[in-house]
């Protein structure tokens, strides 16, 4: 398992490394939450898959876009969970979007602002707009600039 993984060419590891995403994807992400699932999924997963109740590395696809089942426990775990994505109860490319302005752009926009923005509640948008900023206060200062720490943070 470890060898085929670690023969995965460089070039998709170089693109889910790179510290900046480039503002052409954000774009796509912004306006498609399955591409957010399947770039989440893709930073989550990077080193392979290991289910978090019994240990096996072995998995099949689940239900839910870029959800991964355990073949042996059957247990799924979707691609936004124990990420700064959890439980979120709007579409993840919207919370994309906020996550992307608080850690990559450095935006100060308010609440109110993405409320205008994506349509949603003022409240939603400060809840998630704090969530962000309390991950980024706990993450050491050098892995600031990472959107990919940003969202993997376990936010529960
Ligand atoms: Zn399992």
């Amino acid at each position: 398992m470890l060898n085929y993984l670690s023969n995965i060419p460089n070039c998709l590891n170089a693109m889910l490394f790179k510290e900046e995403i480039t503002p052409q994807f954000a774009q796509e992400l912004f306006n498609d939450s399955e591409k957010v699932l399947k770039f989440v999924a893709e930073v989550k997963w990077r080193d392979g898959f290991t289910c978090r109740n019994c240990g096996h590395t072995n998995y099949c696809e689940g239900k839910t876009p870029w959800s991964r089942r355990c073949t042996r426990c059957k247990k799924e775990e979707s691609a936004t969970a124990n990420t700064i994505f959890h439980n979120i109860k709007f579409p993840v490319n919207k919370a994309f979007f906020i996550a992307y302005n608080v850690c990559v752009l450095g935006n100060e926009f308010s609440s109110y602002n993405y409320s205008d923005q994506l349509g949603l509640n003022q409240m939603t948008c400060w809840k998630f707009r704090k969530r962000i900023q309390d991950c980024m206060l706990k993450i050491r200062t050098d892995e600031k600039s990472k959107i990919q720490t940003i969202l993997m943070s376990e936010y529960k």
